[in-house]
């Protein structure tokens, strides 16, 4: 499969900007930068950043067993859903999502002014792979595990529409690292059409410094990267990642903490008179189904507890989502729950 005859056509002969910093290569013996109208006057900032994340893409290779040139970085993942659709999507093109599911794809395509197909989920919120194959489109966004329902979805399962997929399949990987379900990154090899988007936004503990990495073949990283902003991911973000990859003891650890208190959170939830359901969860959160999601949704903000009302969102009338958080701000969470059902 040649990734070109996906990539819009004007892009295949498109001549990125050439920032000052990616013109000039022999850094390692130069001294002296006229060439970027920075101010010279050191503070840790006054230098533009390294507009192709040489040192990060380094550390990132190691940590996810994929080459350099196989991997993009942005602003958060949501600049790479934004670059995949700008790099992919014509104006009669067409994207399918998978609702109940992320909203940014949906925002995306609108902002674009890309159609939109919508190929439900099945009631227990698995894939309809006949449905999906059945309407076949340029790009198609999957989010396993998928937000809002916490489920991953099956891998041979994603690896089926892969393979019979006539256009690009995006898997929204966000939080991948809270999962059971392996990741598809080891597909992207065998899968030219393949993107898996990851970030640092929620195991890694690092949403506010926006990082998020498209992982595909060389061909369809070159493309992303020609597009982008030269300066997409600051420096400051760069250096305060580097650091945090190095955490991997830490990371671990919270990821495998975060875990046991989903359980927890998990088997009270269950064990509530006023809980109909609660869905199982691959992820950081756990979707869970109420007689009235309104109302415990405000009782539970007076008690100073925020969690996020999905009553609207089709498929999941009734449903809250609530993220783990410390085990303290749990048991806040759960006693504001029995003080709740006490008030029934
Ligand atoms: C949180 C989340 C993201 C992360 O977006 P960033 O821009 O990297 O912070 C991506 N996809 C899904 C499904 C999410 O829930």
């Amino acid at each position: 499969m040649n990734i070109e005859k996906f990539i819009r056509p004007h892009f295949l002969k498109f001549r990125p900007y050439s920032s000052a910093r990616s013109e000039f290569k022999g850094e390692g013996q130069a001294k002296i930068f006229l060439d970027a109208n920075e101010n010279p006057f050191e503070t840790a900032y006054n230098r533009y950043p390294d507009p192709l994340q040489k040192s990060l893409k380094a550390a990132l290779s190691d940590i996810k067993g994929v080459s350099s040139e196989q991997i993009f970085l942005g602003n958060g993942s949501d600049e790479a859903i934004d670059l995949i659709i700008r790099l992919f999507c014509e104006p009669q093109d067409v994207i399918t999502i998978l609702p109940p599911t992320y909203g940014m794809y949906q925002v995306a395509a609108e902002t674009s002014n890309i159609a939109l197909q919508q190929i439900p989920l099945t009631e227990d919120f698995q894939l309809d792979v006949p449905a999906i194959l059945a309407k076949p489109t340029k790009l198609l966004f999957i989010c396993s595990p998928n937000n809002p329902t916490g489920n991953a979805m099956p891998l041979d399962q994603v690896e089926s529409i892969l393979q019979q997929y006539p256009g690009i399949v995006v898997v929204d990987e966000a939080y991948i690292d809270f999962s059971s379900v392996p990741s598809c990154l080891s597909l992207i090899d065998t899968y030219p059409n393949l993107i898996v988007l990851q970030t640092l936004s929620k195991a890694w503990g690092m949403a506010n410094i926006r990082l998020g990495m498209a992982f595909a073949n060389v061909q369809t990283i070159h493309f992303l990267s020609a597009i982008k902003p030269p300066y997409n991911v600051n420096g400051v973000t760069q250096n305060i990642a580097l650091e945090r990859l190095r955490e991997t003891a830490r990371f671990k650890a919270e990821v495998a903490l975060l875990l046991a208190e989903r359980d927890r959170i998990c088997t009270q939830l269950e064990y509530a008179a006023v809980v109909q359901k609660v869905y199982p969860s691959d992820a950081n959160f756990l979707l869970f189904k109420v007689e009235d999601a309104v109302a415990l949704h405000s009782f539970l903000v007076h008690h100073q507890v925020v969690v996020r009302n999905r009553h609207t969102v089709h498929m999941c009338e009734g449903c809250i989502r609530v993220t783990v958080g410390t085990s303290e701000e749990n048991d806040a969470f759960l006693s504001a729950l029995q003080a709740y059902e006490a008030s029934k």
